[in-house]
This record gives structure tokens, sequence and C-alpha cells, in this order.
């Protein structure tokens, strides 16, 4: 059976996506093989990255002077690689701290010796709300301006797209990719890990304004080296073959339900109606700021923390799974990502609400 999976990632995925990968698990378009099996440098493969590649431009609305790569090493990868693609050590970097995502970015790039400027932090809210736009300056000799769109941990979104000036605007979307229309424009950089909105574990989706492909260090390695990757159509050597297969499933699939103006319509509705249930009870709370509260993890806790643990057994039983909270924070995380139907949502409101009837 399957279950209503409510992990912060990695996370459900599209059943029907699903399904396809399993029919064609041991004979790939015809190939006699899995797409596990082939060659990376064949045409088969390469047609089959070209697509996901096209697939994203087309979903995320990429202009022509921009890069997509597909890269190993996650997110947390990509935590290094920016300084080292875009600030030479030394110089400053500033960063918006909105919370834990935020902070393993800030001490990465303290590691490869930039200067990390952190011009709004959110530590005085514990990390529950997001700067007002104009809150903060960022100066003009700044490499970059780093931030995390969605903070999984403590559910709190950004609703604005900040102004960085003529400093490049670098964005971690990995618990918020896709889930709604972006304007690729605004950034210079968009990066993030597949496991939560489009695909399996491991695999980052890097999207670089091509004129900032010329400031990498020189010592950068040629694996975390974007202009490297990009030359190489991010084939430098193996990529993460079934994932970037599985990313293309996951792209036609979001644009045969809608592309990013349905999937957005969708994801507010579903988080609407969970952050309502939150609202009209006394017996759970979300301790994020309205306005900043996220689409996609919905952080909540119980007016008693002792009855926490038949909380979670209960929903267990009723194939609602992983909602128990970061370790950091506690109480329950309700990710819904794309990939979770209103059904899951409404699953979840009508068991919170028989919990609360029969256990306040
Ligand atoms: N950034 C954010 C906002 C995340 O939620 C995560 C993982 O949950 C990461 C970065 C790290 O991603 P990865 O585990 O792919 O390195």
């Amino acid at each position: 059976m399957r279950v209503y999976n409510f992990s912060a990632g990695p996370a459900q995925l599209p059943l029907p996506v699903l399904e396809q990968a399993a029919a064609e698990l041991t004979d790939w378009q015809g190939s006699g093989m899995s797409v596990l099996e082939v060659s990376h440098r064949g045409k088969d493969f390469v047609a089959c990255a070209a697509d996901a590649e096209a697939a994203f431009r087309r979903v995320a609305g990429v202009p022509d002077n921009y890069r997509v790569l597909f890269l190993a090493g996650g997110a947390t990868g990509q935590f290094s690689a920016i300084p080292m693609n875009l600030a030479p050590r030394g110089a400053t970097a500033a960063y918006l701290n909105t919370g834990q995502w935020s902070k393993k970015a800030i001490k990465e790039a303290a590691r490869q010796g930039v200067n990390v400027l952190t011009v709004a932090d959110e530590a005085a809210s514990a990390y529950t709300t997001t700067p007002e736009p104009g809150s903060f300056a960022v100066p003009a000799d700044a490499a970059y301006l780093h931030y995390t769109p969605n903070e999984t941990i403590g559910g709190v979104e950004f609703p604005y797209v900040p102004d960085a000036g003529d400093v490049p605007l670098v964005a971690d979307f990995s618990s918020t990719y896709l889930s709604r229309p972006l304007d690729v424009e605004r950034f210079g950089v968009i990066y993030g890990g597949a496991q939560k909105n489009l695909g399996p574990a491991g695999l980052a989706i890097v999207v670089v304004r091509e004129d900032l492909l010329d400031r990498a260090r020189p010592d950068v390695p040629a694996i975390w080296d974007w202009k490297v990757m990009a030359g190489a159509d991010s084939m430098l050597n193996t990529p993460p073959t079934f994932s970037i297969y599985l990313l293309g499933l996951i792209l036609h699939w979001i644009e045969s339900t809608g592309g990013l103006e349905a999937m957005g319509e969708r994801n507010r509705a579903k988080a609407e109606r969970l952050y309502a249930a939150i609202d009209a009870s006394d017996f759970y709370t979300n301790p994020v700021e309205p306005r900043s509260r996220s689409w996609m993890n919905i952080p909540f806790t119980l007016a008693d923390p002792a009855l926490d643990a038949d909380f979670l057994a209960g929903a267990d039983a009723a194939g609602l799974t992983n909602l128990k909270g970061h370790r950091s924070v506690g109480g329950m995380r309700a990710s819904i990502y794309n990939a979770m139907p209103d059904d899951g949502v409404t699953a979840l409101i009508d068991y919170m609400t028989e919990f609360e009837r029969t256990r306040a």
C-alpha cells in the first residue's frame, strides 16, 4: 500500500513517474537494458539528458544566457562550489541568515576563505520570519548575495525575491524548487538538491548566468568548476544518470499537470488549508510569522508534547508517515511538496481533527 509520505526529503514522488520508471527498468526504450546500464556517452542517454535539460528550461522559463548543470554532490556540494566559482579568497560575500540551511551555507563559505557578511540575521525571532524587503543593504563590492528561499527545517519561505542591486543573487531553492513560477532573470545562480520536488537524492540542479562563468578561482577542482562542467554538458565524468533520467520524467509530469502556474496554485491551496486547520485550533500551533509561512514545509506543535508519540503512532497507522519534526525544532513537520496530492493534505487534516477531538 502506498502511504502519504510527509518526509522533508527524500520525499514522495509522483506515482505516474514511479510507475513509468518501474515499467522501463529492465528494458529502456527497447534497448534490452535498463537506463542504469547504458553508457552516458551513448546517443540514447545523451538524448535523455538533453531532453531533461530542455524540459527544465521550458518548465522554469530559463533564458538562453543561462546554463543548466546537472551535478553530483547535492546542494551541500554547491555550498562550497559557490564561493569557489564566484569569490576569490578574502573577497566579501553577503548572506541572509534565515535558519539552519542558511547557516550551513555560511559555514562552508567561510571555510572557503571568503569574508562572510551576514547582512540580515533573523536569530532574534528564533528564525520564524524573513527580513522585511529593503531592511538590509548589500555592499556594491560583494561577490554575491546568497539566501535560502525556503528554510526546510524552520518552515520559513521568502514571500519576495530580495533586491541585490547589481550584485549577483544566489539562491538555494532545494526545498521549493519549481513549486511555483519564478523569474530566473532576477538571479545570478539558482541551485538545489533534487530530492524534494525533482527526483532522487544526490543530484544538484544549478542554473547559472553565463557571464558569471568567468569568475572561478584558478585552483577550483574541475568537478566543482561550473565553466568546465558547462563546457562538458555536465559530463566531465560519469554523471548521475538515473537521477537525470528520473528528473526528466518528473519535469514531463509537471508539464502534463499544467506547468508551474497550476503547480503554484495547487501548492498555495494545499498549504492554506493546512494552516487554516492549525490556526482554527488551540491544540495545534505553527510558530512562523504568517507572511513568511512556507508552502512546502509546515512545522506544528501539539499543546501537550506528551501526546507527540501517540499522534505519530496513530498517523503512521493511518498511512500518514514521517510527520516527526526535525530534532532541532521538535513537534511535527508536514512536508507537502509538489507530489503530495490534495487528498494527502485532506487525510492529514481529518486525522488532526479527529486526534484533537478524542485526545485534547
Ligand atoms: N538546502 C536546503 C534548503 C535543504 O533543505 C537541504 C536538504 O534538506 C540542503 C540544502 C542539502 O541538500 P543535500 O542533502 O542535497 O546536500
